[in-house]
């Protein structure tokens, strides 16, 4: 039997109407969260990123606001305007689109931001709030992972869950909040040895890896939740008869676009797991809504106001 198919962009829509009425509540009571987005130059890709995050913060109501240094902006200049931000009340949320240019030293700007104003939960601050199960800002992809599993109501406790992928982004996070959650987490990386024997093993496979369709079904144990996090553009012809033969629908994607999006999860783990998140609509939406989530969380936080703790 196919798996079922977790829907994230509906838990998503979910969340931003939860967080809507947050921040309606919150603003009448004189408290209106505020986001500022740092985008330094021109990335296209990075600029499409942006300018989602600035309209759903409008669309929930919060006030949202976009700096735009050039790309010869120096470490210093940045500083400074992460400076500006911190100092600034009515700003809860910052968030410093990546990647910045190349001679900009990022540690050191991440490294800047309050982190009571750490939306995206990067800097070692809240890394240690995680860690310790203490309130704090925890990075909007893992948090939306573990909103698709709460939300679709999979047991965590006590089952086995495997995280593919250790990046201090959505890895380690991952693995961390799944132990919070009383999971029994393994973490494998690209050194793993026998990685589909240890991922057969998972209750929850998560998959954070950047690599098209790497997790075939011989990786997956039969009725297993599947949660995909990659996102892949596939260009070659060649790689999309690998993943898709057959599929009429991305056929003609592939035709008109030029590609299609997959997860690091083959498509045909739909007949093996027990559910799994598709790519795209799945673990991709809750991204933004998470860190909608989480700047009024912030708000809350930085204020005093009871907020749920740590997911
Ligand atoms: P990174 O490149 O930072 O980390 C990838 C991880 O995968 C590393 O730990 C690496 O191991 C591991 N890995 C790479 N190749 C293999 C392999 N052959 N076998 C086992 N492990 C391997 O990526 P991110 O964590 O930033 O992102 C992962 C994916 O998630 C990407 O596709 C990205 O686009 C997507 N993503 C999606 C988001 C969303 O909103 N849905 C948000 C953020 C990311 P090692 O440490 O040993 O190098």
């Amino acid at each position: 039997m196919a798996a079922t198919i977790l829907d994230g962009a509906k838990i998503a829509t979910a969340i931003r109407a939860e967080v809507a009425a947050q921040v309606k509540a919150l603003t009448a009571a004189g408290i209106r969260p505020g986001l500022a987005v740092v985008l330094v130059g021109h990335n296209p890709a990075s600029e499409i990123y942006v300018r989602g995050k600035v309209r759903s913060s409008e669309e929930v109501g919060i006030y949202g606001e976009q700096h735009t240094p050039a790309d010869t902006a120096t470490t210093a200049q940045l500083l400074n305007l992460i400076g500006d931000l911190n100092r600034r009340d009515e700003i809860d949320g910052i968030l410093v689109q990546l990647p910045l240019p190349s001679h900009v030293d990022s540690k050191k700007v991440l490294m800047a931001v309050d982190p009571a104003k750490d939306v995206d939960g990067f800097h070692p601050m809240n890394v240690g709030f995680l860690s310790t199960q203490r309130p704090g800002l925890v990075p909007c992809t893992p948090a939306g992972v573990m909103e698709i599993l709460k939300r679709s109501h999979i047991p965590i406790t006590g089952c086995e869950a495997v995280v593919v992928g250790r990046s201090d982004i959505v890895g380690k996070p991952v693995a961390m909040l799944l132990i919070n959650a009383n999971a029994t987490v393994t973490v494998c990386h690209s050194k793993t040895h026998d990685l589909p024997g240890v991922c057969r093993r998972a209750d929850i496979l998560v998959a954070a890896i950047g690599r098209a369709g790497m997790i075939t079904r011989d990786f997956v144990k039969p009725g297993a939740v599947v949660i995909d996090v990659g996102i892949n553009r596939v260009t070659d012809r060649a790689e999309f008869e690998r993943l898709f033969r057959g599929n009429a629908k991305r056929e003609e994607t592939f035709r008109t676009k030029g590609s299609v999006l997959v997860g690091d999860v083959h498509p045909d783990v739909v007949e093996v797991a027990g559910a799994i998140t598709p790519v795209p609509g799945g673990v991709g939406p809750l991204t933004i809504a998470m860190l909608m989530s989480n700047t009024v969380r912030a708000a809350k936080l930085r204020r005093g106001v009871p907020t749920p703790q740590v997911r």
